[in-house]
């Protein structure tokens, strides 16, 4: 298996080469040059399996240059049982009827990123001894508040890296905050820049592909890569939770194997729903996939226009893990569903970044909207979502997971399907506590510190406090630059003492 980058076909690497480098030279993305297939009685097979023997099942069809050994020690160690609250990892819970919940936030930051995150350094260091003889990978990381953390985490103390992390000074939630400020490890630093999200990607991603920054790196013996979700070893790992939560359904007696399922996930950058839209084309029975935005919904309206249109009013919303308007992860999907047309991702590209805009022919347009619904919530409908569902299932949505909800509703609502549906939830509710305690108690919740909120949330709802939030109250900060994202070039070799 090969990959190549969505902006220059030509370009053919293994997958441990595609992990280690991140992203491709001229800025394309690194996509698989086949997708491998699942015949339903494979997936059938997976059905007795736990969830690493599904996780090693599905990702050595793409990792074809990692041993079987390599990717036993990579798979066990990520998905170790100490790590994650739950022994199976990714449960699904059926909440009501064609309801299941999807639940990706049991590892040690409590966000889905984990199941990424948890595995990519494993790939990672084993793709640099194949590839990078020897070099320190040093790790650079733009976040909306969850991808920092859970990759400060996962790559916390690992040989031959360092991670350099950047925040949106006014764009994370306090517990996403504290939980990066506290960071320990030896080879981690963080930073907040004055700006969003999309102004910390965008730089990231300028200082990786700047030819003299990379040269002064690697006189150092040094390189860089990436942990979001522009690395093919972020997306990869989150291809096996959709087989499994299927095989979950099936275990449960929710769905008959065969019969096809939706999909709804609250997305930001795009990565979560690309992965199970690579499940789709493996053979997995899925039916749509539903991108689920919150105020700034930028992706609603380009999957029913065509047009992408970046140049709009920025919110700072309560699920502030979406709060982007430039989703990189976009680029893949055009690239597969335009009949892998690399000159016109690459112009596309081009017109979004000078313009901030582009618009899609009518032909693909009609191929994605076959495959992709979407819609967006409001911050009402958010808190109102949470409030309800509580009541009514005492279940209890963190606010993305609300978005996610809320969508998942209105399509069903829509009459365009009704059919076994797994809703992605993406984060633990303790880690928007403020959000979700005024949403519960119907905006009246009493001004607290956020350790005191969680422990009036619980106090109000009975759902247990993941232990790795109720820890940082006792940790102190290590990190409180801050700085403007003309300066992120010299603030990364000043993290890096060079
Ligand atoms: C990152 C994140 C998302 C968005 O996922 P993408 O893969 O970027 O689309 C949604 N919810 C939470 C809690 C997240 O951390």
């Amino acid at each position: 298996m090969y990959y190549t980058s969505t902006r220059d076909k030509s370009i053919k690497v293994t997958a441990s080469k595609a992990i280690a480098q991140g992203i491709s030279e001229e800025g394309g993305l690194f996509v698989p040059c086949e997708i491998p297939q699942f015949s339903i009685d494979k997936i059938s097979s997976m059905v007795p399996m736990s969830y690493i023997d599904r996780a090693k099942t599905v990702l050595k069809e793409y990792l074809t240059d990692f041993t079987e050994e390599e990717l036993d020690y990579c798979v066990e160690g990520a998905y170790a049982a100490d790590k994650f609250s739950s022994d199976k990892i990714a449960p699904t819970v059926n909440v009501a009827g064609n309801k299941n919940i999807l639940e990706l936030w049991h590892g040690p930051t409590c966000a889905f990123k984990d199941m990424a995150l948890q595995l990519l350094p494993y790939l990672m260091t084993v793709s640099a001894k194949k590839t990078a003889d020897g070099k320190t990978i040093v790790i650079l990381v733009a976040t909306s508040g969850d991808t920092g953390k859970a990759a400060l985490e996962g790559f916390k103390n690992v040989d031959n890296t360092k991670i350099l992390v950047f925040y949106p000074v006014d764009g994370v939630s306090p517990m996403q905050k504290l939980q990066m400020t506290t960071q320990e490890g030896d080879n981690v630093a963080v930073c907040a820049i004055n700006g969003n999200f999309d102004d910390a990607q965008s730089a990231v991603k300028s200082i990786f592909t700047n030819a003299e920054i990379k040269a002064q790196l690697a006189e150092k013996n040094m390189m860089f890569s990436s942990a979001n979700s522009i690395n093919w070893g972020r997306l990869v790992p989150q291809i096996v939770y959709y087989f499994s939560a299927y095989c979950d359904m099936l275990e449960m007696g929710n769905i008959k194997l065969g019969e096809e399922m939706n999909v709804v996930v609250p997305t930001g950058n795009f990565g979560n729903i690309l992965a199970a839209y690579y499940a789709k084309q493996m053979g997995l029975p899925i039916k749509y996939l539903v991108c689920a935005s919150n105020s700034n919904n930028v992706l609603t309206d380009f999957l029913h226009t065509g047009k992408y249109d970046r140049n709009r009013a920025f919110y700072t919303t309560t699920s502030p893990s979406m709060d982007i308007l430039i989703s990189s992860n976009l680029e893949r999907l055009l690239f597969h569903m335009s009949g892998e047309d690399d000159k016109l991702v690459a112009d596309l590209m081009s017109k979004l970044n000078s313009d901030g805009v582009y618009e899609i022919s009518e032909n693909l347009m009609a191929q994605i909207s076959a495959v992709f619904d979407s819609g967006y919530a409001s911050e009402e409908e958010v808190y109102d979502t949470i409030k309800t569902h509580f009541n009514s299932y005492n279940y209890l949505c963190d606010t993305h997971t609300a978005v996610a909800v809320k969508v998942y509703e209105k399509f069903v609502e829509s009459g365009k399907s009704d059919i076994p549906t797994v809703i992605d939830s993406t984060a633990s509710p303790y880690k928007f506590s403020a959000s979700v305690l005024d949403a519960v108690l119907n905006g009246e919740a009493p001004k607290l510190d956020e350790f005191e909120m969680v422990d009036e949330l619980n106090k109000v709802t009975n759902v247990s406090i993941p232990t790795p939030l109720a820890s940082l109250k006792d940790k102190s900060v290590r990190f409180n630059d801050v700085c403007n994202k003309e300066d992120m070039s010299q603030m990364v070799f000043k993290l890096l003492n060079l």
